[in-house]
């Protein structure tokens, strides 16, 4: 057996506000000991549970959160920035499985640090279903014909998970009470939780399907302001849909829609410096 683990960092026990998943602010040093810790129970349990590989890739900001050295030694880590399809990065179809830890709620939702990408992606949509992070990476596992086993965050994205994808086993470690405050498990506790989740998702993993994305997708993307949408629809087959933010682009599969998706949120990001 062969598991994907995908770690995100709004989502871990503990951390209520962007001081503690920005790289400059103060309390980050610590989050991502609470990150790796967080990493390592579900590593833990994985191996435990049957799990001959499992490949760790980290999925916030600049990607080098994960602290390597104190990292369990049976998995493997993809630490860096610049990766094709980033958060699900050399996710494929020999993996039996992917879990998706340390998650957060889309954008314009109630939970914990709530977004989609950046800030300035108000919506994103795969055909007419509204989807986040959480959404779009799940879409890509079940392209490579791999379910979404577990989902691991605080209780809005164990909801936006459930209701995306049947049968998914999750772990709430936190509860939002607004987008900034939490009423959290202690990091010992949520851990215990993590290990027995996972352990419940790899014995449930055969009656949980892939979420199978729609062929030739629609990706739409609703920005916050029109020179967002601008910027984002400089790249080539992109259009703005009249009178709105909303870029459109269709794309052959999932993953050029994935890839689409980043470009168009990169370039968006352009207006922090005009
Ligand atoms: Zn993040």
């Amino acid at each position: 057996m062969k598991l994907y683990v995908s770690v995100d960092m709004e989502g871990i026990t503990g951390l209520p506000d962007y001081t503690f998943v920005d790289s400059s602010r103060h309390n980050y040093e610590r989050a991502r000991r609470i990150m790796t810790e967080e990493a390592n129970a579900i590593i833990r349990a994985a191996v435990g549970n049957g799990a001959e590989e499992v490949l760790v890739n980290d999925s916030h900001s600049k990607m080098n959160n994960l602290l390597v050295e104190e990292l369990h030694p049976d998995a493997d880590l993809i630490t860096g920035d610049l990766k094709a399809l980033s958060m699900v990065q050399s996710l494929d179809e020999t993996f039996d499985g992917a879990i998706f830890a340390g998650y957060h709620a889309r954008a314009g939702q109630p939970g914990v640090m709530s977004h989609s990408m950046t800030f300035g992606v108000r919506n994103m949509y795969i055909n007419d279903v509204a989807i986040g992070e959480l959404g779009l990476n799940a879409y890509v596992a079940g392209h490579f014909g791999v379910p979404v086993i577990l989902v691991a965050g605080d209780d809005c994205a164990c909801r936006e998970a459930e209701a995306l994808i049947p049968g998914v086993v999750t772990a709430a470690v936190k509860q939002s009470i607004s987008r900034s405050a939490v009423k959290t498990l202690h990091p010992t506790k949520a851990r215990a939780l993590l290990e027995e989740k996972t352990a419940e998702a790899i014995g449930k993993r055969s009656s949980i399907q892939p979420l199978v994305p729609p062929k030739q997708p629609t990706l739409r993307i609703e920005f916050t302001n029109y020179g967002q949408a601008e910027w984002a629809a400089l790249m080539p087959g992109c259009e703005i849909e009249p009178g709105t933010t909303v870029v459109k682009f269709e794309a052959k599969d999932i993953l050029e829609a994935y890839r689409a998706m980043l470009v168009m949120v990169e370039l968006a990001m352009q207006t922090k410096f005009c």
